[in-house]
């Protein structure tokens, strides 16, 4: 800009300097020449005198350096010229200011010379006798007089344009640099010149939009990563050409790749071939949908294309992690097969004894003993659905969730009196101690939870042994502890006596009436209570289970 006003301003400097230099020549050279004419009408008059008086001796009292004088007789012939030989000299009478003369008593013109560069002025005047006096004088013309003055006017020239370039440079800058200094963060604050205020205020509604359109852009980006962070769902949206445009943590996770804050290919997130064939099907314009194994997690992915005006614009990625689907559908099939299993052996029995009864091969001595057979079978075939039922309610949270308050020394006396008769037969010892702790718990759950510990803790004790159950408070805890002298539990077993149908020994569980679901309902029982179950166990020495209940 400011090379632009200084260019503009030298330009029309030097154009001014041009013309007003030659518009000052020209004025002065008319003046000039106008002076001139009237010089040489005036000589022409005083001499016209002298030569009417005197005849052509007049002339000879001419100075030397007159103006040029020409004597013309009536006939055009030079009868005197004071710069020439009159004899060489031709006929006058053709001459323009001669003829005027002739006719009208005076006349003038005007000649430009040989060179051009000099003219010459002409004044004639006829006197009383016919004859005609002339005078005339050399000046330059204006080409010739500027040619003249070339230098001086050159080298003043050159000093006006340096002048002016001098004083343009400044000026231009005077007019810019408030300009460069505008603070445009706050245009309105400016105060530089009125007319750019127009602008500044343009400048500034738009900042205010732009700003506006920030934030929004800004809230919207952060709602959307908000949303798509606490997905649990691995999202990423990729370009046509594989390019990460957005993803979430959970992508990272499950794709098991870095953070990075560069720009990056979806490929280099995950580099199996199955995930880079899923991107090339996708951006292919093929809606996908599989399952993929990543590591140790299984995922089902869902891939979608993205379509602008026809064209495959880039694709987004959905990945759900199903490993603990896919865990809880084997586990279901698992148990679904045991079940069966587990009610076929009862029924397969119940059905054999019934038959031989039916077939008439048992002695009617022996129908009592072949009864009781079916209905201790039948037996195990109700606790069996029973528990089955108990499981199947704690899975699905379908129980009746209403808490009440709980004396734990109370409801464990009860769940040890039901067991007295069980205990006494098997010739187990049962013991109570502790406070009575109150605690807001589901009773029933509870109940169910510490009967199956001390159901086991009998049925897996030793001829004599004794079962205590012990009740603590410790600070917002209560514990209950049900600890027996029995058989005891291997540390590899302890691990996995709370699954389903897990049995340390399946003929002995089976033969005192165990279904291998207790301590899998005691678990999933703990669970809804939001209690913890922990076992401590020594081999021929006997068990301790410990529930850690929260009081509240
Ligand atoms: P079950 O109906 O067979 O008792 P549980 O789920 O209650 O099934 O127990 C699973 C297995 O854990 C039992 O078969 C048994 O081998 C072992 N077990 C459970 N409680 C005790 C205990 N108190 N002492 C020793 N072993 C136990």
């Amino acid at each position: 800009m400011t090379k632009r006003i200084l260019r503009s301003i030298l330009l029309v400097a030097v154009i001014g300097l041009i013309v007003s230099t030659g518009a000052t020549m020209g004025i002065l050279y008319y003046h000039f020449g106008g002076q001139l004419e009237e010089e040489l009408r005036r000589e022409a008059s005083y001499l016209s005198v002298s030569v009417e008086k005197e005849g052509i001796e007049a002339f000879e009292s001419l100075p030397a350096d007159a103006e040029r004088v020409t004597y013309i007789d009536t006939d055009g012939t030079v009868l005197f010229d004071n710069r020439a030989d009159e004899d060489a000299m031709e006929n006058h009478s053709d001459r323009e200011e001669i003829q005027e003369a002739f006719q009208q008593g005076a006349g003038t013109a005007v000649r430009e010379s040989d060179t051009l560069s000099q003219r010459t002025l002409y004044y004639a005047v006829r006197l009383s006798d016919g004859k005609v006096l002339r005078v005339s004088s050399t000046q330059y013309n204006l080409p010739g007089l500027l040619g003249g003055m070339i230098q001086p006017i050159l080298i003043i020239l050159i000093l006006m344009a340096a002048i002016s370039a001098w004083m343009a440079y400044r000026v231009s800058k005077a007019i810019v640099d408030p300009i460069n200094k505008l603070d445009l963060e706050k245009p309105e604050e400016n105060q530089v010149y009125d007319e750019i205020a127009p602008l500044l205020t343009k400048i500034n509604r738009q900042q205010k939009q732009i700003k506006r359109e920030i934030a929004d852009a800004k809230r919207q980006q952060d709602e959307f990563s908000i949303i798509t962070e606490n997905m649990e769902e691995g999202f990423v949206i990729i370009d046509v050409h594989t390019e990460v445009l957005s993803y979430n943590s959970s992508a990272l996770k499950l794709l098991g790749a870095e953070e990075s804050k560069e720009k990056r290919s979806i490929l280099a997130m995950n580099r199996s071939q199955e995930f880079q064939r899923i991107v090339e099907a996708v951006l292919s314009g093929r809606h996908v949908i599989t399952m993929l194994d990543f590591g140790d997690r299984s995922c089902q992915i869902a891939a979608n294309p993205v379509f602008h005006e026809g064209e495959i614009s880039g694709a987004v990625l959905l990945i759900l992690d199903v490993t603990e689907r896919m865990k809880g559908e084997q586990m279901r099939r698992e148990f679904t097969a045991n079940v069966s299993h587990e009610l076929k052996t009862p029924l397969t029995s119940i059905s054999g004894f019934a038959e031989i009864i039916n077939d008439g091969f048992v002695k009617p001595e022996d129908t009592r003993k072949f009864a009781g057979r079916i209905f201790k079978e039948a037996q195990r075939l109700i606790t069996l659905v029973n528990d089955v039922i108990k499981i199947s309610q704690l899975d699905e949270g379908k129980l009746p969730y209403e808490k009440e308050e709980t004396d734990l020394y109370e409801l464990c006396k009860e769940i040890l009196r039901r067991m007295e008769e069980r205990a006494d037969a098997a010739g187990v010892h049962l013991y109570l101690y502790g406070p009575h702790v109150k605690v807001n718990t589901v009773q029933t759950i509870l109940d169910e939870v510490l009967n199956n510990l001390c159901d086991n803790g009998i049925k897996y004790n030793k001829k004599g042994g004794n079962l205590t159950v012990t009740i603590e408070e410790d600070g917002a805890e209560a514990r209950i502890s049900v600890q027996d002298e029995g058989i005891g539990i291997s540390p590899e077993d302890q691990k996995r006596i709370f699954e389903r149908f897990y049995r340390v020994d399946k003929s002995h569980s089976k033969a005192i009436g165990g279904t291998g679901l207790g301590l899998s309902i005691v678990k999933h029982g703990a669970m809804y209570l939001g209690a913890e179950v922990k076992v401590e166990s020594t081999l021929g020495k006997g068990s301790k289970f410990i529930l850690v209940l929260p009081e509240k």
